[in-house]
């Protein structure tokens, strides 16, 4: 079978319910792909175990369908995925690329966060405190994001060589997301522009399994007030399935150019197919950050 041109995902961590916030990023995601005749996938980012909140995942999914949005195929969960991570990871501590590492989080602020390399050569062994951090090079990281334009970091300056698996043994975020979105043949991410930072540590990871990177659409985040972004405070409210019109009408006024109107009381069905419609996701802010219109 070819394998389609276009998979989209949205991949919520279920550290809260859904909120207006990463409801954008959802439909954002969503509308790109169904206007793509692509397949849009969801998958739980449930790793970080300590910040999962009980019945959150749950409420996500429910408000998803809720809202119309209705993915394909089975609902992927990270937590059911270890040993995928655990063996590039030993892989990696194998071939040299990646390595042990006892400092402490102190040792790592006192070089503002980036670190500086003190355990790549020691040769520390296997031990359940110890985090794994993968080595970065010094070149610089590229990559054309449709909407925010060229974006580049040299990792060796920006965050040095950087964490895989936790000392606590929690796989990380960067690790997963990359690892994931290739066993799902993932070609396009859409997603808030609060992980643009995140994209040139993935793409390395992208080089080092010998993957071709997927395109990149990072979406403005939504801001209440001047540097008040939505997913804090008032707007960390979880959303209500019972005004899924009404929410996500207010969604659209953001991602799109004029909803009618007359779309503000439609069935969620018939919004979403207007969006898809009328998405041209190149009339968005290229900005990281907007202010709901009021
Ligand atoms: N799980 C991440 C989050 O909720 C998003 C991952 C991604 O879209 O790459 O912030």
């Amino acid at each position: 079978m070819p394998s389609p041109a276009y998979i989209g995902r949205f991949a919520p961590t279920p550290s809260g319910y859904l909120h207006f916030g990463s409801l954008l990023a959802a439909v954002a995601s969503y509308l790109d792909a169904r206007s793509q005749q692509g397949q849009w996938l969801v998958r739980i980012e449930d790793l970080d175990t300590p910040r999962n909140v009980a019945g959150a995942s749950e409420h996500i999914l429910r408000t998803l369908q809720a809202y119309g949005l209705h993915w394909d195929g089975e609902v992927v969960r990270q937590s059911q995925r270890l040993a995928l991570y655990e063996s590039v990871i030993d892989h990696w501590l194998e071939t040299g690329q990646a390595y042990h590492c006892d400092c402490s989080r102190r040792q790592i602020i006192a070089h503002d966060g980036i670190y500086p390399g003190t355990c790549r050569d020691r040769q520390l062994p296997a031990a359940a405190d110890h985090a794994v951090r993968v080595k970065v090079s010094a070149q610089t990281l590229s990559f054309d994001d449709r909407l925010q334009g060229r974006f580049s970091q040299e990792l060796a300056s920006s965050s040095g060589d950087f964490i895989i698996r936790r000392r606590d043994g929690i796989i990380a975020y960067q690790l997963a997301v990359v690892v994931d979105d290739i066993a799902q043949g993932v070609t396009d991410i859409v997603r808030g522009a609060d992980l643009l930072d995140s994209t040139p540590r993935q793409l390395w990871l992208y080089h080092l399994l010998r993957q071709p990177a997927p395109r990149y659409l990072h979406v403005p985040l939504i801001m209440r007030h001047e540097g008040e972004k939505l997913s804090k405070r008032l707007g960390s409210t979880p959303l209500e399935p019972a005004q899924a019109s009404a929410t996500l009408y207010r969604a659209l006024r953001i991602l799109t150019p004029q909803p009618p109107t007359a779309l503000a009381a439609a069935p969620v069905a018939e919004q979403l197919q207007w969006a898809i419609d009328h998405w041209q996701p190149q009339r968005l802010p290229a900005t990281r950050q907007i202010l709901e219109p009021s």
